[in-house]
């Protein structure tokens, strides 16, 4: 905990949560200099699809744009890449609980940290197969199991029993997907021989404030994983954590790291810290909805395809904000009473809110996502903007 405070206060001036600060982070350009520069990055990403060659500078001008235009451009870029009212459904079980040998300053789950979180073995099959079937019936397409390990090497029983769960959700007709810590190259054929749709792996956050926050495997190892999935032909779910204390630039740092990886992330989930008792980052100040607008248009903008996922923390928002995640350019969500171990929004207000917004849930998809991005004149989709 101390070495996170040193770092931080060392390398980054934290975020301020009021709300003239969401507004100051433009105020060195005029508002119609902001406006301009996304809405020339926002034309390009439509007339030109997804693009790996972004400058930091390319992405904090959309960053840095007021809420009002990247609500708009945010708009535009998803309308052009996805069905606009699509929202898919995912459902995230935390099949092995606790005990984790990592030191992640935001997760309970660490047995560093005093949290009160009783740890649990591994799931048995009839177990998640059961919770697999309840997700489906209540709607949700996609199915992630997560698993509180630092890697899946020398687990080879239980590495073992996942695949067997991994065949069984699959032949049920539902996308599945996992979260097991670091893989082996080795290991991420086996997932996608098993029939593993997706694996997530989260970087968290931008290179340089990374050690703040993890300091027990490398920002390195991450990226490796990643490439290890992506070989074997697995799609990648990889996105970040705002609100652990990190600085703007922190922000897109991490959005410019998954923007040129080599292909993007056909999954980018965007969290807000849920700062739970017990862990080093229990005192954060919680997320603000403008903070998570702000991450989610830039995403939508600079990684057109991908499915943007408004996950942790939703519970804190209401509809009429979700409303504008959704605007901005989110089209996923995590459905189910909890997320690994921390609430989640109520199944009863989630189906409310689909009606309400004339949202539609996602069919699940099993073709090649790799599908060109619909190249598209974008006269008619920029005229009006500023
Ligand atoms: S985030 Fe994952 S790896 Fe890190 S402590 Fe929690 S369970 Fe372990």
């Amino acid at each position: 905990m101390l070495l996170i405070r040193a770092v931080r206060s060392r390398t980054r001036l934290p975020i301020s949560h009021s709300l003239p600060s969401l507004c100051s982070f433009s105020s060195s350009s005029s508002p119609s200099s902001s406006s301009s520069a996304i809405s020339v990055e926002a034309e390009r990403t439509i007339r030109e699809g997804p693009r790996n060659d972004w400058t930091k500078e390319e992405i904090k001008s959309i960053y840095d744009s007021p809420i009002l235009d990247l609500l708009f451009h945010g708009a535009q870029v998803h309308r052009h890449a996805h069905k606009f009212r699509e929202v898919q459904q995912c459902t995230l079980l935390s099949i092995k609980t606790g005990g984790c040998s990592e030191d992640c300053s935001y997760c309970p789950q660490s047995s560093r940290y005093d949290t009160g979180l009783k740890a649990q073995r591994l799931m048995n099959k009839e177990t998640v197969l059961e919770a697999a079937k309840k997700a489906k019936e209540a709607g949700s397409t996609r199915f992630c199991m997560g698993a509180a390990w630092r890697e899946t090497v020398g687990r080879k029983t239980n590495f073992n029993n996942i695949l067997e769960y991994v065949k069984e959700i699959r032949d049920m007709g539902m996308e599945v997907c996992c979260t097991l810590g670091m893989l082996e190259k080795q290991q991420a054929v086996e997932l996608k021989k098993a029939g593993l749709t997706a694996y997530n792996h989260n970087l968290d956050t931008s290179r340089e404030y990374y050690p703040s926050i993890i300091t027990t495997r490398s920002y390195d190892e991450r990226l490796e994983t990643l490439q290890f999935i992506r070989e074997a032909g697995i799609s990648v779910c990889s996105g970040g954590i705002i609100g652990l204390g990190e600085a703007e630039e922190d922000r897109v740092g991490l959005l410019h790291t998954l923007a040129t990886l080599p292909t993007h992330p056909e999954s980018v989930p965007i969290n807000a810290l849920i700062a739970v008792k017990g862990t080093p980052l229990q005192d954060q100040k919680p997320v603000e909805i403008w903070e998570m607008i702000r991450m989610i248009a830039t995403a939508r903008i600079v990684m057109p395809k991908a499915m943007v996922r408004l996950s942790a923390g939703r519970v804190r928002f209401s509809m009429p904000e979700q409303a504008l995640c959704f605007l901005a350019g989110a089209n996923s969500i995590f459905t189910g009473e909890k997320l690994l171990t921390t609430p989640n929004n109520d199944f009863d207000a989630d189906q409310l809110m689909f009606k309400v917004l004339g949202l539609t849930p996602k069919a699940p998809s099993f073709a090649d996502e790799t599908e060109a991005f619909e190249e598209v004149t974008c006269k008619e989709a920029v005229s009006g903007s500023g």
